[in-house]
């Protein structure tokens, strides 16, 4: 295809760690690259995930031609179901992100509304204009890929999320020589992952997690949960194998453990010792110290299986003192106060809770800054885009890209709606497409406003203040005093009763006519309570006014 420039446009995932998202046009025709949500932070209430503003794809829904996604973590698939809903096209993924993302549609889409197609790493295949040739690379999670879009002008290069282990549980190792091969061809841009960039080194092989699950279940008196993303099945693989050195039987808690696991078996992505996993209603048929149950709840979810049990919830199973339990992941921000709160209510049934990297127990499945180094002296790319990580991640990217030679304008940092334009003989940006976020709320509506969202803070933290008031319309006044009722809020010293004396004789002074403007009035009442309010307790609750003729 002789194209003469090259246009990527992330909408998600840059600046920030989630809802990885990004767009890229070459010719008239248009290929996205995963399709993430992130998930809400504290004060969002209310807000089940974020998903990225798709209004660019919407404008330019003609010229997509596919989405291609590198691995099947929610950051990359999670918000699939609100795109395919308003875009068709078709949807490439190895073999276990097509299933799990199949899992997902199904429940949320009709048949028609999606089309999945298994794409293979190391072969390479056309989509319309397109030539896209996935890479196996290695990450917390079986069947991830890096996506070389090749194009005249070179090969465009997302690592997606990715490490170097050099003895991954399932063997699969990153295919770096075809890193080398593509830097040979020619790799025109490279995106690349930069979350761990401020960690030295390397980051340690999932394999390193065997040895602290073998330290913990080893001393365990008891019975030993894990808590772990349902989705890591390499380290689900790993605690199956301890606890079968143990002579430990392992049971499953929670759909998405149940599933996945499910999920993998069938597609042979996960390959477990024989005769270990046993069902959990039959846990109790064992001894304490003979029994690993493997649970979701890693981020203290409410509905989570290890949520349920450390609230005395959970109907297929109780914590019993001399429990161990072991989280074998890290919290993602914003996450610590749930989780915090698990663990202690954890401790208080008369558990030990085990969590923390230092335990051995959990390894990120990013690479750090040598292994950064080493995809880009393999690639050797011409211009360089840290994504994948917030502000302070890419600023870290950009000085290691600098210390590896690169020059300022071969070094690129973008923010999500950017629009990069890549040419032969430079790379600029033209004007910044429409992009956000969007707020799914937790019954299902994608689109909560700002103002809902700043509604729902006042509510929270101040509470809500109901003026009533009656008017008498052909008598022209007021009928009584204005009533006040509130929620959540606090009047220590009578505020509420001088309010009402406010109110009242602001009320005095309206003539005939002013007291017939309804709108003005329920806005000249609000705004009075609400300075009042303000003024005299230095809250801002929601005041909701309403006049009633009577
Ligand atoms: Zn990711
Ligand atoms: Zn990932």
């Amino acid at each position: 295809m002789l194209v003469s420039r090259i246009e990527i446009i992330p909408l998600g995932g840059c600046g920030e760690i989630g809802k990885n998202m990004t767009a890229v046009r070459v010719g008239d025709g248009m290929i996205v690259i995963d399709a993430g949500l992130s998930f809400p932070s504290e004060e969002m209430h209310g807000v089940d995930v974020v998903i990225p503003d798709i209004e660019f794809l919407r404008q330019n829904r003609d010229s997509i031609r596919a989405i291609i996604l590198t691995h099947g973590h929610e950051d990359h698939i999670g918000a699939l179901s609100y795109v395919l809903s308003e875009i068709s096209a078709p949807v490439f993924g190895t073999e276990l992100t097509i299933a799990m993302a199949n899992r997902k549609l199904a429940e949320r889409l009709l048949p028609h509304q999606y089309d999945l197609k298994v794409m293979r790493p190391g072969e390479a295949f056309d989509v319309a204009e397109f030539t896209v040739e996935p890479i196996h690379v290695t990450h917390s999670i079986p069947d991830s890929c890096a996506i070389a879009l090749h194009t005249e002008l070179g090969v465009v290069l997302f690592t997606g999320d990715f490490k170097f282990d050099f003895t991954p549980i399932d063997g699969h190792l990153t295919q770096l020589s075809r890193f080398g091969e593509l830097g040979d061809k020619g790799v025109l841009v490279l995106l690349s992952d930069c979350t761990n960039v401020e960690n030295d080194g390397w980051c340690p092989s999932e394999k390193s997690v065997y040895e602290g699950f073998r330290r913990v279940i080893g001393n365990a008196p008891g019975r030993v949960l894990m808590t772990m993303f349902s989705s890591n099945l390499h380290r689900v693989r790993q605690a199956f194998e301890v606890a079968q050195e143990f002579g430990r039987k392992v049971a499953l808690a929670g759909r998405s453990m149940e599933t996945n696991v499910k999920i993998a078996q069938n597609l042979d992505k996960l390959k477990l010792p024989k005769d270990v996993m046993i069902r959990l209603e039959d846990v109790d048929e064992y001894a304490p110290e003979e029994v690993v149950i493997l649970t979701t709840g890693t981020q203290g979810e409410p509905l989570a299986a290890l949520s349920r049990m450390a609230r005395e919830e959970y109907s297929r199973l109780q914590i019993q003192p001399g429990d161990t339990v072991i989280y074998a992941a890290k919290p993602i921000p914003g996450n610590e106060a749930a989780i915090w709160q698990t663990v202690n209510r954890l401790f208080r049934q008369g558990a030990v809770v085990v969590y923390g990297s230092e335990e051995g127990v959990h390894v990120s499945g990013h690479g750090y800054r040598e292994e950064l180094k080493m995809m880009i002296n393999l690639t050797r790319p011409q211009y360089i885009a840290p994504v994948h990580g917030e502000p302070r991640h890419q600023y870290h990217y950009v000085k290691l890209a600098e210390e590896m030679g690169y020059s300022e304008e071969n070094i690129i940092v973008m923010e999500n709606g950017n629009r990069l334009i890549i040419e032969k003989d430079g790379a600029f940006f033209a004007e910044n497409v429409v992009c956000g976020r969007v707020l799914v709320d937790t019954s299902g509506y994608a689109g909560v406003s700002d103002e809902t969202l700043r509604d729902r803070g006042n509510l929270a933290s101040d509470g809500v203040l109901f003026v009533h008031v009656a008017i008498d319309p052909d008598a022209g006044k007021v009928v009584g005093k204005p009533e006040l009722i509130s929620r959540g809020m606090i009047s220590p010293n009578g505020e509420l009763d001088s309010l009402r004396d406010v109110l009242a004789a602001m009320l005095d002074k309206l003539d005939h006519a002013e007291l017939r403007d309804t709108s003005a009035l329920h806005h000249e009442i609000s705004d009075v309570a609400r300075k009042y309010i303000k003024k005299a307790t230095n809250k801002r609750p929601l005041v909701i006014a309403s006049v009633i003729e009577v």
